[in-house]
């Protein structure tokens, strides 16, 4: 059929099944290279630092999302991740049936935007939480290629660490008591103010977990609570100043 022919019936339409081999290599990017990089020969996670706004990425990403200039500065992150959100699934990638639920998890870093999706390898599934601390278990060097499959999983920090902390609140218990009810109070102005939490996520909803438990706050959270409290306090005289700026002393878009 010559390829200018006209049909006049739908019916006259022919089509084959067949395939067309399509080959193409995906690029991380200048600043996703390097991430993959020093996590290959390293095994550690590169972030990117904004030398105007502050902000730290993870992974490593050439341009501030905010204030669209080039972030220059790179450094290998040297904190535990935490849990921010988890699920289980009972299937694979390819949609099969797994022999056991597999626990996947958004792993964040204190202080640093983004995040990492990753398998959580945890000996007891149902123990996994919200702000639960991880480190990742890392192929060994001579198997790594650079790829994000480097990392086996996040596992728990040892439970011996969680334990010291646990003992740390027991014993800051007595003095703590009836200011409950004020943290309690303050933490509720914090989520309020509607000020941007974004890197404070995981202290807020460590302070919550704990006061809904009805569990009293160690000296240093109650420290950083106090801190937030003053920065949500900063942020609403903010608003509030801006919002009584004249529409004309501000430049629109
Ligand atoms: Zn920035």
């Amino acid at each position: 059929m010559p390829i200018l022919e006209k049909l006049a019936q739908p019916s006259q339409a022919r089509h084959w099944t067949d395939s067309i081999p399509l080959e193409y290599h995906y690029t991380a990017g200048v600043a996703g290279e390097e991430f993959r990089r020093e996590l290959r020969d390293n095994g550690r996670f590169l972030v990117s630092k904004c030398s105007k706004c502050k902000s730290t990425y993870i992974p490593a990403r050439m341009y501030c999302p905010d204030c669209f200039i080039e972030m220059k500065d790179q450094f290998p992150i040297d904190k535990p991740g935490y849990v921010y959100s988890f699920t289980s699934v009972n299937r694979d990638r390819s949609g099969s049936d797994t022999d056991s639920p597999i626990t996947v998890g958004l792993v964040k870093f204190e202080g640093v935007k983004g995040g990492i999706v990753h398998l959580l390898d945890m000996d007891d599934p149902d123990r996994v939480s919200i702000g639960m601390k991880v480190t990742p278990s890392l192929k060994n060097l001579s198997e790594r290629t650079g790829a994000i499959t480097d990392i086996l999983a996040f596992k728990p920090i040892s439970t011996g660490q969680i334990k010291m902390t646990l003992d740390d609140g027991r014993a800051d218990r007595q003095s703590a008591g009836k200011t409950d009810e004020q943290a309690r109070s303050l933490l509720h102005s914090v989520e309020e103010s509607g000020y941007p939490i974004e890197e404070d996520e995981m202290t807020i909803s460590s302070l919550r977990n704990k006061l809904d438990k009805g569990e009293p706050l160690t000296r240093e959270e109650d420290r950083l609570l106090r801190r937030l409290g003053d920065k949500a306090r900063e942020w609403r005289k903010a608003v509030k100043s801006s919002s009584e700026t004249e529409p004309g002393d501000t430049l629109s878009g």
